[in-house]
Formats: C-alpha cells, sequence, structure tokens
C-alpha cells in the first residue's frame, strides 16, 4: 500500500471524470433503456453519466423532489450551514442530461421480465436496471426504537426532517443538559460521521450551552479516525465529550421514549436530547428485489457493480457489500461512475477496462479544523480492495487544518455540482 500526498487528493474528482470516456452506441431497433432507481448521490451520478452519453434512453425514480445531503448536516445541526444550502433538485439532470425524471417509489422488480413496478402503478421495462436506494434501519434490534420513536429521539441519518428535528432539539435544550448519541454497529453509513457530530455540537454548546455533555454510548470498542477525534476533543472541547465504548455498557438494548432514556446491558442513561443511530442494512427495495444475501447487504461484482444474485441488475451506492470502500458520498459517486461506464460497454459490446475506484471525506472537528483522507482501490479476486491511502494525522499545524477545512467547502460545491448536474 502506497501514501497518498496531500497534493493528489485534489486530482480525485478529476481522475475519476477522465475514467469515463463516453462510447457511441449504435443499436438497430431504438435506444437502449437503462432505469435508475433512487435519485440520491449513486443514482442521480449513475443517471447523470448514462444521460450524457445521448444514446441510452434514462430513466430515474426517486420519491422526493429534492436531495438534502447527509455530508454537511454535521454542520446545520451546529449552525453553521443552512438546510437550505445543502438542498438540490433533480431538474438540471432532467434539462441539462436528457434523463426523465419519475417522482415515485419502485415496489416491485420483475428480473425475469426485465421490469420495475412503481407505487403508483406504472411498469417501466429496461435492459439494464441499477438500484441505488442508500440504506434502511434495523429497526428491531434495539427495543423500543420505531418509526414512532424516531420521530422523538431522531436518528437524523437521512438528512431532511429528521435533522431539522434534531437541530431543534439542541435548541432548545437547557444548559446543562446531556446529549446522548448511540452509535451503531458495523457496517454503517459513513464511520466517522458520528464522531463528527458530536464534536460539532459541542462547538456549538461551547459557544451557547457551556454546562451541557455529549455522552457517545457506543456498539463498538473502536472507530473511524479515533485518534484524531479524540486529539481534538481534549484540545477544543475538555470535559465536554464523553465515549463509552461497548467493552464498558454492552450492547445498547433498548430505549424509554417517555423518560428519554437509553438503556444499556448494565446501565439506564437520561438524555435532554437523544440521537439513537440504528444498525443499518441495505434500501428496503434491495431486500424485496432479492438482491440482498444473509448481511443484508447487496454482493456485485466490483467491476461492474452488477449483483451476484440478480443478473442484469446493477448496485451502487450504500446498498453494496463495497469490500475495503466506506459506504460514503464519495465512493457511491465513484462507484457509479463505474458502474455507468460497466453498463455502456456492455449495451455497446466494447471493451470494459478495470475501473479505478476512490474515497476521500473531509471530517470537520471544529469549523477551522478539518482533516481527510483519501484512498484508491481497485478490484481483486473479486472484491473491492485498498490500493492506496493517505490520511491526515495528529499533530498537523493549525494551518494545515484551516486549509483542509477551506478544501472541505470548495469540495462540497464541485462535488454536488458532479451529481446532480452543472459540473462540466
Ligand atoms: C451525518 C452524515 C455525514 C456524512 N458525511 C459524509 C461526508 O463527509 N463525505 C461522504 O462522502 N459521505 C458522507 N456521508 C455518507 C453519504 O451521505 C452516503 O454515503 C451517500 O448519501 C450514499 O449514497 P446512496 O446513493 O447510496 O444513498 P442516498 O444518497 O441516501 O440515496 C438513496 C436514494 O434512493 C431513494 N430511494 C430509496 N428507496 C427507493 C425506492 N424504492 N424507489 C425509488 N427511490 C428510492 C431515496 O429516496 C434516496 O433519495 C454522511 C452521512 C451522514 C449520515
Amino acid at each position: 500500500m502506497t501514501d497518498w500526498t496531500r497534493r493528489q487528493i485534489g486530482g480525485l474528482i478529476g481522475g475519476a471524470l477522465l475514467a469515463l470516456a463516453a462510447p457511441h452506441i449504435v443499436r438497430g431497433q431504438g435506444r437502449a433503456k437503462v432505469v435508475v432507481i433512487g435519485g440520491g448521490i449513486g443514482g442521480a451520478t449513475v443517471a447523470r453519466y448514462l444521460g450524457d452519453m445521448k444514446s441510452i434512453d434514462v430513466t430515474l425514480v426517486e420519491p422526493n423532489s429534492t436531495h438534502v445531503t447527509c455530508f454537511s448536516s454535521n454542520l446545520y445541526l451546529a449552525g453553521l450551514r443552512s438546510l437550505a444550502s445543502l438542498t438540490f433538485g433533480l431538474e438540471m439532470l432532467a434539462e441539462g442530461h436528457g434523463i426523465t425524471i419519475i417522482r415515485d417509489s419502485a415496489v416491485a422488480i420483475d428480473p425475469a421480465g426485465r421490469a420495475v413496478e412503481l407505487r403508483g402503478g406504472t411498469k417501466l421495462s429496461y435492459d439494464r436496471l441499477v438500484v441505488a436506494p442508500g440504506i434502511a434501519f434495523k429497526f428491531g434490534e434495539i427495543e423500543g426504537y420505531d418509526e414512532a420513536a424516531a420521530k422523538i429521539m431522531p436518528h437524523a441519518w437521512i438528512a431532511g426532517p429528521q435533522s431539522e428535528l434534531l437541530r431543534r432539539q439542541l435548541k432548545s435544550m437547557d444548559d446543562g443538559g446531556v446529549f446522548v448519541i448511540a452509535a451503531p454497529p458495523n457496517p454503517f453509513r459513513c464511520p466517522p460521521a458520528p464522531y463528527e457530530r458530536a464534536s460539532l455540537v459541542a462547538y456549538y454548546f461551547k459557544q451557547f450551552k457551556p454546562k451541557s455533555k455529549i455522552l457517545i454510548l457506543d456498539a463498538k470498542d473502536k472507530f473511524s479516525g479515533q485518534e484524531l477525534f479524540q486529539d481534538a476533543w481534549s484540545r477544543h472541547y475538555p470535559g465536554m465529550i464523553e465515549w463509552l465504548p461497548s467493552q464498558f455498557i454492552g450492547a445498547i438494548k433498548a430505549v424509554d421514549v417517555a423518560a428519554r432514556s437509553v438503556v444499556t446491558e448494565g446501565e439506564t442513561f437520561r438524555a435532554a436530547v437523544a440521537n439513537i443511530i440504528p444498525a443499518q442494512k441495505a434500501g428496503l427495495i434491495g431486500e424485496k428485489a432479492g438482491l440482498t444475501d444473509a448481511s443484508g447487504w447487496c454482493p456485485v461484482d466490483p467491476v461492474t457493480f452488477e449483483s451476484t444474485l440478480q443478473p442484469g441488475i446493477h448496485v451502487v451506492g450504500d446498498s453494496i457489500i463495497g469490500g475495503d470502500m466506506p459506504k460514503s458520498a464519495f465512493s457511491a459517486n465513484s462507484q457509479a461512475k463505474a458502474c455507468a461506464f460497466a453498463i455502456a460497454a456492455s449495451l455497446t459490446g466494447s471493451r470494459q477496462f478495470p475501473p479505478h475506484l476512490f474515497n476521500s471525506c473531509y471530517t470537520f472537528l471544529a469549523p477551522h479544523d478539518a482533516f481527510t483522507n483519501a484512498l484508491t482501490f481497485v478490484p481483486e479476486g473479486g472484491r473491492i480492495k485498498t490500493v492506496r491511502m493517505f490520511i491526515s494525522k495528529v499533530g498537523e499545524s493549525a494551518e494545515v487544518r484551516r486549509r483542509t477545512a477551506h478544501h472541505a467547502v470548495g469540495w462540497y460545491s464541485a462535488f454536488t455540482a458532479d451529481v446532480f448536474g452543472g459540473g462540466s
């Protein structure tokens, strides 16, 4: 494994774009049809890149008119960004990239008949189908925590109304209260994000509710970026954040919504505000369509992202078993480009090249203190393996961290333009 230099990180988005040269598709009986389920990060990217090939007829199915990005939603919780600035319409994909958008949900897939049924009754036929439904929650695993309980103890792990609810609760919390974050077991969407959330909420508390505390009840014994977070917590928020790993507290067993408490194997923790992030699995349509295995996630071919369980159906984004690739927006976007290229190759019979897959994340510890990582992956022996890695280090200067925070803002604009249209 080779280390990345800091300068190489900036080239990742551009490099990924260059990897996708649009092939010319010639078909005797009209344009090939690709249906994409899910207009989040993975689905919007596949649709955009296939749409740009002009010779493919792309239909994107998504129930929501806008997408609120989970990335940077922790900044919103701390009052550092508005939700409007994290919200994107899909109209640029329709206008600029020739995609037909249908505002509906897929409720059934017929792999043999190559058709998708929508909640509204429409049936769509396809030559290739891409499924990118993100995550669903394993609601049964914490007793008392279901969709109704999430309206009182939000997860805020799908951005939008849940994020607004959690922000309202944090704002109205009395100074001196305890904010409890129940962090989920692996694997889950965005491994550093629960701890970024603790950092940014601590930043908010430090200014407006300095007697308040944050308690992280973790289903794990270690977490992504742990050294960097714990270093930052002692520098920026001494005594404010306490992390209790599973070896101390055991499993998170139950919640009591009325008492606002979280019950572990040995103890009950009272919260002024509770953020329960449940265990996760692939978006529900994945399970319904027979795309998931016993893990609850979708196994795929790491070159084409075609399901290993249902031929002709591709899966990208958080729903897949991604080998070394974490469940992140950058990963979803990178997989989506590789998938679009593979679909185009299969529809034209043109040569398929092994993809280069990337992930790069910026994580905020405070508004002017962020760390980053950048990883490159290749498919090897049927799975996705890391080949190069850069990660920020403890002890970097304040100036390096300030620059990283600044780059994160630029990355956000370039990345969302690439996903939702408007990028070059
Ligand atoms: C707090 C937080 C911070 C994060 N920070 C970062 C970060 O800094 N960097 C980073 O790279 N990643 C980050 N992430 C992770 C990132 O948001 C996800 O990995 C990414 O959104 C995954 O993309 P996806 O396409 O798989 O799912 P999504 O973006 O969730 O899209 C799924 C879409 O599918 C739709 N859908 C579901 N079922 C159906 C159906 N049956 N029919 C039609 N449509 C359907 C949904 O409505 C949704 O729009 C963060 C996540 C969280 C929670």
